[in-house]
């Protein structure tokens, strides 16, 4: 589903991502953990080219992408056509302030695809009730919590038939006790088969839901494994040294 090969991305003279082999199959549930500045979000920025890496492969279900060359219109495309694959939720929620909930999940469909709005309500509607909002439809984020933002912000993310979703910390930003909800809509999905990729430093929801869990630090995945074989019995140092471990 998604397979990723020697990325490279450098910031100035600051090498970020150093060459970063990944392959993710369908339904698989991979997280991503590393120290501060390991590249964690660069990584997923570039999979949807929010950052374009200077070299490597990606490939997002059928959307293959040599990256580093110049962007035609025709690579373009193909960039618009893998994002609208890819759900991504970020640690802040982003969503329009304008707009209640349920405008904020309408949008994607309406503008991007061009879905009619009764038809977006319905979708929105559902989608909503899926992560436990139906009641909070015409909220504005304002009226949310930290944790129904971020539900909403997943409504909106799976609005456009993601194939695979992509997380950055969806739950640093919460205060504790709202973490729980967010991280119960996710493992949902998961038990549903969608093919995800999630940032987090939440060491009990990656020993419940991950499939795999992945160590990034310095630009390179340096260990990957089960969650029992990273957690438990890390082969590597840098793995062994990261302070989640010791928990
Ligand atoms: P954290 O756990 O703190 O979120 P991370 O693993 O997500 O860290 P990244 O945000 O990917 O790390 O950053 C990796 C490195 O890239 C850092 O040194 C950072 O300063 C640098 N970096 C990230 N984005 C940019 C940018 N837009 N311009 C310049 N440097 C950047
Ligand atoms: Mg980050």
């Amino acid at each position: 589903m998604i397979r990723v090969k020697n990325l490279k991305k450098t910031f100035g003279s600051n090498p970020v991502l150093r060459g970063v082999d990944l392959t993710v199959d369908k339904s698989e549930v991979v997280v991503i953990m590393g120290p501060s500045g390991s590249g964690k979000s660069t990584f997923l920025r570039c999979l949807t080219y929010l950052e374009e890496p200077n070299e490597g492969l990606i490939q997002i279900g059928p959307h293959e992408l040599h990256t580093g060359g110049k962007l035609d219109r025709k690579r373009k495309k193909e960039i618009r056509e893998m994002r609208k694959k890819t759900g991504f939720v970020f640690q802040s929620f982003n969503l329009f302030p304008n707009k209640t909930a349920i405008e904020n999940v309408m949008e994607g469909p309406m503008t991007i695809n061009g879905v009619k709005a009764a038809e977006a309500k319905e979708l929105a509607e559902s989608l909503l009730n899926k992560v436990g909002l139906g009641d909070r439809c015409d909220h504005y984020p304002v009226q949310l919590s930290g944790g129904q933002q971020q539900r909403v912000a997943i409504a909106r993310a799976l609005s456009l038939n993601p194939t695979v979703m992509l997380y950055d910390e969806p739950t640093s930003a919460l205060d504790p006790e709202l973490v729980r909800e967010v991280l119960q809509v996710i493992k949902e999905l998961a038990e549903e088969g969608m093919t995800m990729v999630i940032v987090t430093h939440e060491m009990n929801f990656a020993r419940d839901v991950a499939d795999r869990v992945i160590f990034m630090d310095d630009g390179y995945i340096v260990e990957q494994g089960t969650p029992q074989e990273i957690f438990d019995h890390p082969k590597e140092e840098r793995t062994n040294q990261f302070p989640m471990m010791t928990k």
